[in-house]
Protein backbone atom coordinates (compact mmCIF):
# COMPACT_ATOMS: atom_id res chain seq x y z
CA UNK A 1 0.00 0.00 0.00
CA UNK A 2 1.37 3.59 -1.09
CA UNK A 3 0.81 6.64 1.04
CA UNK A 4 -1.41 8.29 -1.86
CA UNK A 5 -3.89 5.48 -0.75
CA UNK A 6 -4.04 6.43 2.35
CA UNK A 7 -3.60 9.87 2.39
CA UNK A 8 -2.59 12.46 4.68
CA UNK A 9 -5.06 11.95 7.55
CA UNK A 10 -4.87 8.06 7.20
CA UNK A 11 -0.88 8.26 8.32
CA UNK A 12 -1.69 10.82 10.77
CA UNK A 13 -4.52 8.25 12.28
CA UNK A 14 -1.73 5.53 12.28
CA UNK A 15 0.77 7.44 14.01
CA UNK A 16 -1.60 8.90 16.62
CA UNK A 17 -2.77 4.92 17.32
CA UNK A 18 0.66 4.64 18.40
CA UNK A 19 1.27 7.42 20.57
CA UNK A 20 0.84 7.27 24.44
CA UNK A 21 -0.61 10.52 26.04
CA UNK A 22 1.82 10.92 29.60
CA UNK A 23 0.57 13.35 32.21
CA UNK A 24 2.82 15.69 31.34
CA UNK A 25 1.53 16.03 27.61
CA UNK A 26 -2.26 17.91 28.41
CA UNK A 27 -2.80 18.32 24.61
CA UNK A 28 -1.45 15.87 22.10
CA UNK A 29 -2.06 15.09 18.36
CA UNK A 30 -5.61 16.13 16.98
CA UNK A 31 -6.23 19.81 17.92
CA UNK A 32 -4.36 22.52 16.30
CA UNK A 33 -1.54 22.44 18.63
CA UNK A 34 -0.15 20.54 21.63
CA UNK A 35 -0.11 21.34 25.07
CA UNK A 36 2.45 20.79 27.06
CA UNK A 37 2.75 21.45 31.06
CA UNK A 38 6.07 22.49 32.28
CA UNK A 39 7.42 21.49 35.57
CA UNK A 40 7.54 24.71 37.80
CA UNK A 41 10.72 26.38 37.74
CA UNK A 42 12.54 24.72 34.81
CA UNK A 43 13.34 26.10 32.08
CA UNK A 44 12.13 24.43 28.85
CA UNK A 45 15.24 23.54 26.24
CA UNK A 46 14.34 23.29 22.40
CA UNK A 47 16.15 21.84 19.33
CA UNK A 48 15.42 21.08 15.81
CA UNK A 49 16.63 18.97 13.62
CA UNK A 50 16.19 18.25 9.93
CA UNK A 51 17.13 14.81 8.00
CA UNK A 52 16.90 15.10 4.09
CA UNK A 53 17.18 12.14 1.63
CA UNK A 54 20.45 12.75 -0.41
CA UNK A 55 21.95 14.99 1.98
CA UNK A 56 21.64 13.08 5.40
CA UNK A 57 20.92 9.76 4.33
CA UNK A 58 20.88 7.54 1.57
CA UNK A 59 17.69 4.68 1.53
CA UNK A 60 20.21 2.03 -0.15
CA UNK A 61 21.54 2.17 3.06
CA UNK A 62 19.29 3.41 5.66
CA UNK A 63 16.21 1.09 6.66
CA UNK A 64 13.62 2.65 7.39
CA UNK A 65 13.83 1.15 11.15
CA UNK A 66 17.11 2.66 11.90
CA UNK A 67 16.53 6.43 10.06
CA UNK A 68 13.69 6.43 12.87
CA UNK A 69 15.96 5.52 15.53
CA UNK A 70 18.82 7.97 14.29
CA UNK A 71 16.20 10.97 13.27
CA UNK A 72 15.00 11.45 17.23
CA UNK A 73 18.94 10.15 18.20
CA UNK A 74 20.47 13.04 16.82
CA UNK A 75 17.91 15.99 18.80
CA UNK A 76 18.22 14.01 21.66
CA UNK A 77 22.29 14.06 21.38
CA UNK A 78 21.31 17.79 21.17
CA UNK A 79 19.18 18.37 24.08
CA UNK A 80 21.71 16.22 26.18
CA UNK A 81 24.50 18.07 25.22
CA UNK A 82 22.42 21.30 27.41
CA UNK A 83 22.33 18.68 30.07
CA UNK A 84 18.31 18.51 29.65
CA UNK A 85 15.75 15.83 30.30
CA UNK A 86 14.13 15.39 27.06
CA UNK A 87 9.95 15.13 27.66
CA UNK A 88 8.09 15.92 24.42
CA UNK A 89 8.60 16.13 20.51
CA UNK A 90 7.09 17.13 17.24
CA UNK A 91 7.18 15.09 13.99
CA UNK A 92 6.82 17.09 10.35
CA UNK A 93 7.09 14.93 7.47
CA UNK A 94 7.43 15.30 3.59
CA UNK A 95 6.89 12.31 2.38
CA UNK A 96 6.70 11.20 -1.89
CA UNK A 97 2.97 9.88 -2.12
CA UNK A 98 4.40 6.78 -4.19
CA UNK A 99 6.15 6.01 -0.59
CA UNK A 100 5.12 2.31 0.96
CA UNK A 101 3.26 3.07 3.95
CA UNK A 102 5.32 0.03 5.28
CA UNK A 103 8.07 1.77 4.96
CA UNK A 104 6.50 5.13 7.27
CA UNK A 105 4.85 2.55 9.92
CA UNK A 106 8.82 1.37 10.16
CA UNK A 107 9.71 4.56 10.71
CA UNK A 108 8.07 5.82 13.39
CA UNK A 109 8.61 2.39 14.97
CA UNK A 110 11.91 3.08 15.14
CA UNK A 111 11.15 6.48 16.68
CA UNK A 112 8.72 5.61 18.76
CA UNK A 113 11.67 2.81 20.36
CA UNK A 114 13.82 5.58 20.57
CA UNK A 115 11.06 7.74 22.18
CA UNK A 116 9.87 5.08 25.06
CA UNK A 117 13.91 4.09 25.18
CA UNK A 118 14.36 8.07 27.06
CA UNK A 119 10.84 8.23 27.93
CA UNK A 120 9.74 11.21 25.15
CA UNK A 121 6.20 11.67 24.25
CA UNK A 122 5.03 12.54 20.96
CA UNK A 123 2.80 15.53 20.96
CA UNK A 124 1.64 16.71 17.38
CA UNK A 125 3.48 17.71 14.03
CA UNK A 126 2.91 18.46 10.32
CA UNK A 127 2.33 16.01 7.64
CA UNK A 128 2.85 17.00 3.98
CA UNK A 129 3.24 14.92 0.39
CA UNK A 130 6.82 15.73 -0.75
CA UNK A 131 7.52 16.52 -4.70
CA UNK A 132 11.49 15.70 -3.70
CA UNK A 133 12.70 13.11 -1.43
CA UNK A 134 11.67 12.19 2.34
CA UNK A 135 12.31 14.74 4.70
CA UNK A 136 12.50 13.93 8.53
CA UNK A 137 12.36 17.01 10.99
CA UNK A 138 11.71 16.71 14.32
CA UNK A 139 11.52 19.29 17.27
CA UNK A 140 12.26 18.25 20.66
CA UNK A 141 11.39 19.90 23.75
CA UNK A 142 13.10 19.30 27.53
CA UNK A 143 14.02 20.76 30.55
CA UNK A 144 16.44 21.67 33.50
CA UNK A 145 16.90 23.74 36.01
CA UNK A 146 18.14 27.62 34.65
CA UNK A 147 21.24 27.12 36.88
CA UNK A 148 22.06 23.33 35.59
CA UNK A 149 21.43 24.01 31.73
CA UNK A 150 24.74 23.88 30.29
CA UNK A 151 25.59 26.15 27.77
CA UNK A 152 29.19 26.46 25.00
CA UNK A 153 30.11 29.71 26.52
CA UNK A 154 31.77 28.24 29.85
CA UNK A 155 34.83 26.72 29.36
CA UNK A 156 37.80 28.40 31.82
CA UNK A 157 41.34 27.92 31.44
CA UNK A 158 42.70 25.46 33.75
CA UNK A 159 39.38 23.36 32.64
CA UNK A 160 40.03 19.55 31.42
CA UNK A 161 38.70 18.71 28.32
CA UNK A 162 36.74 15.03 28.44
CA UNK A 163 34.64 13.36 26.06
CA UNK A 164 32.28 9.87 26.69
CA UNK A 165 32.38 6.91 24.54
CA UNK A 166 34.80 6.27 21.56
CA UNK A 167 35.69 7.97 18.34
CA UNK A 168 35.64 7.62 15.32
CA UNK A 169 33.85 4.51 14.56
CA UNK A 170 30.79 6.27 13.11
CA UNK A 171 33.06 7.94 10.43
CA UNK A 172 34.45 4.54 9.73
CA UNK A 173 31.01 3.10 9.24
CA UNK A 174 30.13 5.46 6.64
CA UNK A 175 33.74 5.54 4.90
CA UNK A 176 32.77 1.44 4.38
CA UNK A 177 29.28 1.74 3.58
CA UNK A 178 30.16 4.10 0.56
CA UNK A 179 31.93 1.16 -0.40
CA UNK A 180 29.23 -1.22 -0.14
CA UNK A 181 30.32 -3.11 3.03
CA UNK A 182 27.32 -3.16 5.47
CA UNK A 183 29.16 -5.25 8.13
CA UNK A 184 30.95 -3.86 11.50
CA UNK A 185 30.18 -2.37 14.40
CA UNK A 186 31.33 1.03 12.61
CA UNK A 187 28.47 0.52 10.69
CA UNK A 188 26.11 0.11 13.07
CA UNK A 189 27.76 3.54 15.05
CA UNK A 190 26.93 5.69 12.06
CA UNK A 191 23.43 4.25 11.45
CA UNK A 192 22.10 3.54 14.55
CA UNK A 193 24.03 6.19 17.08
CA UNK A 194 22.96 6.14 20.59
CA UNK A 195 22.81 9.38 22.35
CA UNK A 196 24.46 10.39 25.23
CA UNK A 197 20.94 11.73 26.91
CA UNK A 198 21.18 10.49 30.44
CA UNK A 199 24.25 11.15 31.04
CA UNK A 200 24.32 14.38 29.28
CA UNK A 201 21.26 14.85 32.33
CA UNK A 202 23.16 13.30 35.26
CA UNK A 203 26.58 15.79 34.57
CA UNK A 204 24.35 18.59 34.34
CA UNK A 205 22.18 17.50 37.38
CA UNK A 206 25.81 17.63 39.29
CA UNK A 207 26.55 21.24 38.23
CA UNK A 208 29.73 19.52 36.67
CA UNK A 209 30.36 20.52 32.81
CA UNK A 210 31.35 24.68 32.50
CA UNK A 211 30.64 23.70 28.78
CA UNK A 212 29.43 20.75 26.74
CA UNK A 213 28.44 20.36 23.11
CA UNK A 214 27.59 16.86 21.24
CA UNK A 215 29.99 15.40 18.55
CA UNK A 216 28.33 15.77 15.20
CA UNK A 217 30.58 17.42 12.80
CA UNK A 218 33.93 15.66 14.41
CA UNK A 219 36.15 16.63 17.68
CA UNK A 220 38.11 19.52 16.54
CA UNK A 221 35.01 21.30 14.49
CA UNK A 222 32.52 20.87 17.76
CA UNK A 223 35.72 21.95 20.43
CA UNK A 224 36.10 24.52 17.94
CA UNK A 225 32.66 25.90 19.26
CA UNK A 226 33.25 25.91 22.72
CA UNK A 227 36.76 27.54 22.52
CA UNK A 228 35.41 30.29 20.41
CA UNK A 229 31.95 31.19 22.44
CA UNK A 230 34.12 30.90 25.11
CA UNK A 231 36.96 33.01 24.50
CA UNK A 232 39.83 29.99 25.05
CA UNK A 233 42.35 27.64 23.45
CA UNK A 234 42.68 23.98 24.30
CA UNK A 235 45.85 21.41 23.72
CA UNK A 236 44.05 17.74 22.80
CA UNK A 237 46.71 15.18 23.67
CA UNK A 238 46.64 12.71 20.72
CA UNK A 239 47.91 9.64 22.75
CA UNK A 240 44.65 9.81 24.53
CA UNK A 241 41.59 9.85 22.05
CA UNK A 242 39.77 6.99 22.73
CA UNK A 243 39.52 4.70 20.44
CA UNK A 244 37.19 1.17 20.46
CA UNK A 245 39.67 -1.98 20.50
CA UNK A 246 40.95 -3.08 17.20
CA UNK A 247 39.84 0.27 15.78
CA UNK A 248 43.33 1.24 14.35
CA UNK A 249 43.64 -2.49 12.97
CA UNK A 250 40.09 -1.98 11.23
CA UNK A 251 41.25 1.40 9.76
CA UNK A 252 44.52 0.21 8.58
CA UNK A 253 42.52 -2.49 6.52
CA UNK A 254 40.37 0.06 5.25
CA UNK A 255 43.27 2.52 4.19
CA UNK A 256 41.52 5.63 6.57
CA UNK A 257 43.42 7.41 8.92
CA UNK A 258 42.05 6.41 12.61
CA UNK A 259 43.62 9.63 14.02
CA UNK A 260 42.23 12.01 11.07
CA UNK A 261 38.62 9.84 11.74
CA UNK A 262 39.19 10.31 15.60
CA UNK A 263 39.59 14.06 15.30
CA UNK A 264 38.15 15.43 12.52
CA UNK A 265 34.98 12.41 11.41
CA UNK A 266 31.76 13.49 12.14
CA UNK A 267 28.83 11.93 13.39
CA UNK A 268 30.06 10.38 16.73
CA UNK A 269 27.28 11.74 18.83
CA UNK A 270 29.43 11.43 22.01
CA UNK A 271 29.44 14.36 24.37
CA UNK A 272 32.60 16.72 24.86
CA UNK A 273 32.46 18.89 27.77
CA UNK A 274 34.80 21.06 29.92
CA UNK A 275 35.16 21.05 33.88
CA UNK A 276 37.42 22.15 36.71
CA UNK A 277 39.80 19.73 37.53
CA UNK A 278 38.83 18.95 40.87
CA UNK A 279 35.57 18.13 39.61
CA UNK A 280 37.06 15.38 37.16
CA UNK A 281 36.65 12.27 39.41
CA UNK A 282 32.80 12.80 40.57
CA UNK A 283 32.34 13.08 36.71
CA UNK A 284 33.90 10.15 35.89
CA UNK A 285 32.11 8.04 38.41
CA UNK A 286 29.06 9.93 37.14
CA UNK A 287 28.98 9.01 33.92
CA UNK A 288 30.01 5.09 35.15
CA UNK A 289 27.01 4.90 36.65
CA UNK A 290 25.03 5.66 33.52
CA UNK A 291 27.00 2.83 32.18
CA UNK A 292 29.50 4.89 30.40
CA UNK A 293 33.06 5.99 30.29
CA UNK A 294 34.61 9.10 29.72
CA UNK A 295 38.17 9.97 28.73
CA UNK A 296 40.69 12.92 29.87
CA UNK A 297 41.90 14.01 26.63
CA UNK A 298 43.20 17.63 27.12
CA UNK A 299 42.75 20.94 28.69
CA UNK A 300 41.38 24.45 28.06
CA UNK A 301 44.41 27.45 27.45
CA UNK A 302 44.07 31.20 28.02
CA UNK A 303 46.03 30.60 24.44
CA UNK A 304 43.28 31.39 22.24
CA UNK A 305 44.24 28.57 19.68
CA UNK A 306 43.56 24.90 19.28
CA UNK A 307 46.87 22.21 19.18
CA UNK A 308 47.10 18.63 19.21
CA UNK A 309 50.37 17.16 20.52
CA UNK A 310 50.89 14.34 18.37
CA UNK A 311 52.53 10.56 19.47
CA UNK A 312 56.21 12.23 19.16
CA UNK A 313 55.33 15.28 21.37
CA UNK A 314 55.11 17.84 18.71
CA UNK A 315 52.20 20.43 19.10
CA UNK A 316 50.74 20.28 15.67
CA UNK A 317 48.19 23.49 15.52
CA UNK A 318 44.59 23.28 13.70
CA UNK A 319 42.01 25.13 12.34
CA UNK A 320 38.98 25.62 13.76
CA UNK A 321 37.06 24.36 11.22
CA UNK A 322 38.88 20.98 11.64
CA UNK A 323 37.31 18.87 9.30
CA UNK A 324 38.12 20.41 6.33
CA UNK A 325 41.54 21.92 7.04
CA UNK A 326 43.08 19.22 9.89
CA UNK A 327 46.21 18.53 7.89
CA UNK A 328 47.35 15.03 8.55
CA UNK A 329 50.63 15.21 7.22
CA UNK A 330 51.41 17.81 10.39
CA UNK A 331 52.47 20.62 8.05
CA UNK A 332 50.07 23.24 8.32
CA UNK A 333 49.77 26.04 10.12
CA UNK A 334 46.23 27.74 11.09
P1 LIG B 1 -3.40 21.70 10.74
O1 LIG B 1 -4.07 21.50 9.41
O2 LIG B 1 -4.16 22.54 11.71
O3 LIG B 1 -1.95 22.04 10.61
P2 LIG B 1 -2.90 18.97 10.74
O4 LIG B 1 -4.02 18.40 9.96
O5 LIG B 1 -1.61 19.23 10.09
O6 LIG B 1 -3.44 20.27 11.43
O7 LIG B 1 -2.64 18.05 11.98
C1 LIG B 1 -3.68 17.47 12.72
C2 LIG B 1 -3.13 16.94 14.01
O8 LIG B 1 -2.27 15.87 13.73
C3 LIG B 1 -2.34 17.96 14.79
O9 LIG B 1 -2.61 17.74 16.17
C4 LIG B 1 -0.91 17.63 14.48
O10 LIG B 1 -0.05 17.96 15.57
C5 LIG B 1 -0.97 16.12 14.27
N1 LIG B 1 0.02 15.65 13.28
C6 LIG B 1 0.12 15.97 11.97
N2 LIG B 1 1.15 15.33 11.39
C7 LIG B 1 1.74 14.59 12.36
C8 LIG B 1 2.87 13.73 12.40
N3 LIG B 1 3.63 13.48 11.32
N4 LIG B 1 3.18 13.15 13.59
C9 LIG B 1 2.45 13.41 14.69
N5 LIG B 1 1.37 14.20 14.73
C10 LIG B 1 1.02 14.79 13.57
MG1 LIG C 1 -0.53 20.88 9.67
Amino acid sequence: MRLAEIGEFGLIDRIAARTGKPGHIRIGIGDDAAGIVPTPGYLTLVTTDMLLEGVHFDLTWHEPLLLGRKALAVNLSDLAAMGAEPRWFLLSLASPPELPVEFLDQLVTGMLERATEFGVALAGGDTCASQGGLTISITLGGEQLPERTVRRHGARPGDLVVVTGELGEAALGLELLRRGERYEQAVSRHLDPTPRAREGVALAAAGLPTAMIDISDGLLADLGHILTESGVGAEIDQAQLPLSGGFAERCAAAGCDPVRLALAGGEDYELLFTIAPDRLALALETLREQGSQGTLIGRVTADRRLTVRRHDGREHPVDRCGFNHFAPSGNRTP
